[in-house]
């Protein structure tokens, strides 16, 4: 085990109290629903939870994975729900959110890795609230032939499927993937609809220098990849993997202007930042543009 760093003064959380954060917990019970802003144990719940938005983790709060930064549980995950479509479309109808995050655990147990749950969710969230745009954060769909087409067909408004670090750390930090296969579901999802926005995210911190940073940046520029999220990794138990280094809000400024340079159509890097971070609003202010 690693003992956990103490954090240094950028990285303040507020505490979850505000009317607005009870609110979307309780509908969150109601509704039965999961959310990697809960089980993810993000620093950002109080913040993003007052402002009702949340991250909907569907098929089940069990993932067949174990990456060594994620407080999810890994082991043999439930059947699928066949009304959990529905569940998720009638709590984002409820929230009244202009954007949703929708991701998932890795489902590797069934054939299709999730995929036609994916879509099944997308197409009842789009009819039960036509208004909202939806975000989907995907697993890597390993060995699944055909999945990733069913999902893309589905039009979410963004595609989102996190890199997560670079590849020289994917033996130790994301041991059930692989750097460029999760590359090339990027690329191939633009290829397959070049009207989906792209996105994906890094975690710094975990033992990645600042090159190689900047060579992930070029690799999903090469994939066409429209926009990036950088975040501090935090270690969340002593079991998970240790920090390396706290990074600067200096440094992440640098990225973010790296990032902006080599042609990213919106770029989130900040101490705090997550994949569904903001998600809402930076979106909303693309489609102004
Ligand atoms: Fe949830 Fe994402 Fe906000 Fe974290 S950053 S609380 S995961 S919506
Ligand atoms: Fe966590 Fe996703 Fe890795 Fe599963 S695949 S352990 S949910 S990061």
């Amino acid at each position: 085990d690693a003992p956990i760093q103490r954090k240094p003064s950028w990285i303040r959380v507020k505490a979850p109290v505000s009317k607005g954060y009870q609110e979307t917990r309780k509908l969150m019970r109601d509704n039965n629903l999961t959310t990697v802003c809960e089980e993810a144990a993000c620093p950002n719940i109080g913040e993003c939870w007052s402002k009702k938005h949340a991250t909907m983790m569907i098929m089940g709060g069990i993932c067949t994975r174990a990456c060594s930064f994620c407080n999810i549980a890994t082991g043999k995950p439930q059947p699928l729900s066949p009304f959990e479509p529905y569940s998720v479309a009638a709590a984002v109808s409820k929230l009244q959110l202009r954007h949703v995050v929708i991701t998932s655990v890795d489902r590797d147990d069934l054939d299709d890795g999730g995929a036609d749950h994916f879509s099944k969710v997308i197409a009842a969230t789009r009819k039960e609230a036509p208004d909202t745009t939806i975000e989907i954060l995907t697993p890597d769909f390993r060995h699944k032939d055909g999945a990733l087409e069913v999902v893309v067909k589905a039009k979410p408004d963004v595609f989102n499927h996190n890199l997560e670090t670079v590849p020289r750390l994917y033996t130790s930090v994301r041991p059930g993937a692989r750097y460029y296969h999760s590359l090339k579901i990027l690329d191939r999802a633009k290829e397959m609809d070049p009207t989906l926005f792209t996105k994906s995210g890094l975690m710094v911190g975990l033992g990645e220098a600042k090159d190689e940073v900047l060579q992930v940046m070029d690799d999903m520029r090469a994939a066409d990849v429209d926009f990036l999220t950088i975040g501090q990794y935090l270690q969340p138990t002593p079991k998970h993997h240790p920090v390396d280094r706290f990074v600067t809000p200096e440094e992440f400024e640098f990225y973010e202007k790296m990032a902006y340079n080599k042609g990213f159509l919106h770029v989130a890097s900040s101490p705090l930042t997550r994949s569904s971070y903001h998600a809402d609003e930076d979106f909303q202010e693309l489609r102004k543009a």
